[in-house]
């Protein structure tokens, strides 16, 4: 099956997206999805900013949801077989099964072979391998989800990137009911992970930002503490916990704002063998310096995580689902673009006024 796809390239720093039509063939052996909404992520600001590298030229985009174009041999994540017209989100990596990676060490998501869409040079057989086009094709080793109806497009699109990364990393270290938790940031991942540990029964939900709009989100997706530390100094911020927590101090942080005062803070913060989660260092030289000294004596555990085990996609589609009642979802994405408008998009999302900035291709 033969279509035009109109994609949006990115050629490098400071050039404008260009916005063409290009031919594809579709087979059943690949997975030809019609994109429906799409969300301009963290990284993709990083890739357009120059902090991050991207081959070029590249369909950017990686957070994404849409519907089944054309038919396919493969099948859901959950082994149903996929029709035409089915509404779907997908992993954001497609990884071999068979690796070692993929197997003993459980991690897909590191596999020998593996693919990232909104990542990979946009040529030949990877035309269509990012969010930011009116299609995308999904290749064998991908985990695709079909979305319950009743989900409107906007309360899933960031998930299988911002969701699923907090799902996946807050599993790896583990919660439990009763705890204290306290969340470095306040951007997708930082709201997540908020109302993901009040579903996990934690009591104190501190978020940290220096962005007033941002705590404010935040108490309305589960934190019941927020600070600024533009306004409290880190101490402060400590006393604060402390008396939160019969004196003892966050048993769990997460480290979700990137910026290399986090991690520091968070140890700071820690009770005697609390966990800290480290999911927000993603560009090069994030180099940080600790009070070791904090790590040994209150016997501290640093776990860094990225991306996801494919799983944790279906567990996130489940989260929104049995949730979306209760957090306005719909309300963390901001603008709508059309494809032909996505300079514009992205210069919004550069403005970090809303939390997500979408693009709608088939506007
Ligand atoms: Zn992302
Ligand atoms: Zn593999």
């Amino acid at each position: 099956m033969q279509i035009s796809a109109q994609i949006s390239r990115f050629h490098g720093t400071g050039v404008p997206f260009e916005v063409c039509e290009v031919p594809v063939i579709a087979t059943p052996e690949d997975t030809l999805v019609r994109v429906s909404l799409a969300t301009i992520c963290g990284s993709d600001l990083h890739t357009v900013s120059g902090r991050r590298d991207a081959p070029t030229p590249c369909v950017l985009g990686h957070e994404a949801v849409g519907t089944i174009a054309a038919p396919t041999r493969h099948r859901s994540a959950t082994g149903e077989p996929l029709r035409e017209g089915d509404r779907v989100t997908w992993s954001l990596m497609a990884s071999c099964g068979t690796c070692d990676y993929c197997t003993d060490r459980n991690l897909p998501q590191k596999c020998g072979t593996l693919f990232k869409y909104g990542h990979a040079r946009s040529e030949g057989s990877t035309t269509l391998s990012g969010g930011f086009a009116t299609h995308i094709l999904l290749r064998q080793g991908t985990a695709i989800y079909r979305i319950p109806d009743g989900i409107t497009d906007k309360e899933v699109v960031p998930i299988n990137c911002a969701l699923a990364t907090v799902v996946n990393g807050l599993k790896t270290i583990g919660t439990f009911p009763n705890e204290a938790g306290v969340i470095h940031g306040a951007g997708m991942l930082g709201i997540y992970a908020a109302c993901y540990l009040r579903g996990e029964g934690y009591e104190t939900i501190a978020v940290v930002d220096i962005n007033d709009g941002r705590l404010e989100i935040a108490k309305r997706f589960g934190a019941t503490h927020t600070f600024n530390p533009d306004r409290l100094s880190i101490a402060e911020i400590d006393t604060a916990l402390k008396e939160l927590t019969d004196g003892r101090g966050a048993d769990l942080g997460v480290e979700v704002s990137g910026v290399t005062s986090g991690l520091p803070n968070l140890i700071a913060w820690l009770a005697v063998g609390g966990r800290c989660l480290t999911l927000g260092y993603v560009y090069p030289n994030a180099h940080i310096s600790v009070d070791a000294d904090h790590l040994v004596r209150k016997c501290v555990t640093v776990r860094g995580v990225h991306n996801y085990h494919y799983t944790a996609l279906g567990d996130s589609l489940r989260f929104i689902e049995e949730n979306r009642r209760r957090y306005p979802f719909e309300e963390l994405i901001g603008g709508t673009y059309p494809l032909a408008e996505i300079n514009t998009a992205f210069a919004a999302a550069n403005r970090r006024d809303a939390l997500r900035v979408s693009v709608a291709p088939s506007l």
